[in-house]
């Protein structure tokens, strides 16, 4: 189906966007965990393996909201060498998101774990990352974020812009389920069950639909690790988890 999402203009898809975060802000870790069957924890887990975080390494997390993966990522380094990371002053991370009420909570939850000192957290738009320079990062990441950007040929030159050499581009997504009996059930689950639940639980049916369809309107994981590599980067790979529900691009500045 055609949701319309690509003929709308950009201001409005970006608004739109905006208005679903800004309703779900509050109850957006709730949800994952209540929608996903508690699986994106095993997705972002997965992907934060397949980033080898090091100290030292510089990351920034676009589209980063309430700092998931930003948590993850920290959280990996201080069990990887606990007396390195306490005392160390570095920023480690930076999370960056469009949206300041996600931000918000996030940094709530950073001082609650103990990692305010070890990020950045900055309001920018990941189609036009103006306060970010180029040759900064050691890896770029986005998670479940790059569906809802406008452009993604924008999103992929400013991350590549951002990347210093031989930094590494780190996508989580959904993506498309080949496998035909698995692709009914989740159809049926995601197009008859998210936008009620996100009734239910968030009393929010509309910002649940637009989940779906933005899910629906993202090109597959061939389709996505071509535009990458049309976008400069080096080594493009995927790999899909759960059947492709979701997948994880890779690709590297040279
Ligand atoms: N990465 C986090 C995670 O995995 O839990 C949050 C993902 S959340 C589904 C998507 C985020 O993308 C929202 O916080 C939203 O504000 C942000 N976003 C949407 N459009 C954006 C844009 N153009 N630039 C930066 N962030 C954007």
């Amino acid at each position: 189906a055609d949701f319309g999402f690509k003929k709308v203009k950009y201001e409005e898809k970006q608004a739109k966007v905006n208005e679903v975060f800004n309703n779900v802000a509050e109850k957006y870790d709730l949800m994952n965990d209540a929608m996903s069957f508690g699986l994106h924890r095993l997705w972002k887990n997965q992907f934060i393996q397949d980033i080898e975080p090091t100290p030292g390494m510089r990351l920034i997390d676009v589209a980063g909201g309430t700092g998931d993966i930003t948590f993850r990522y920290l959280n990996y380094l201080k069990n990887l060498n606990p007396g390195h990371f306490d005392n160390s002053r570095d920023i480690v991370a930076t999370v960056c998101d469009i949206n300041e009420n996600m931000l918000n909570v996030g940094k709530d939850r950073s001082i609650n774990l103990g990692f305010q000192d070890k990020i950045n957290w900055k309001v920018g738009n990941a189609e036009n990352l103006i306060l970010e320079k180029e040759n900064t990062y050691d890896v770029y990441t986005i998670a479940f974020g790059i569906r809802n950007c406008t452009n993604l040929e924008n999103v992929l030159k400013e991350a590549y812009r951002v990347l210093k050499p031989g930094g590494r581009f780190m996508c989580l997504e959904f993506s498309r389920t080949e496998n035909p009996v698995f692709k009914r059930v989740y159809d049926f689950y995601s197009f008859q069950m998210i936008p009620v639940m996100g009734y239910l639980i968030a009393g929010d049916w509309n910002s649940y639909q637009y989940l779906v369809e933005s899910i629906r309107m993202f090109p597959s994981q061939d389709e996505f690790a071509s535009l990458i590599s049309d976008c400069g980067f080096r080594l493009v790979s995927y790999k899909n988890l759960t059947n492709g529900a979701v997948a994880i691009h890779s690709g590297f500045k040279f």
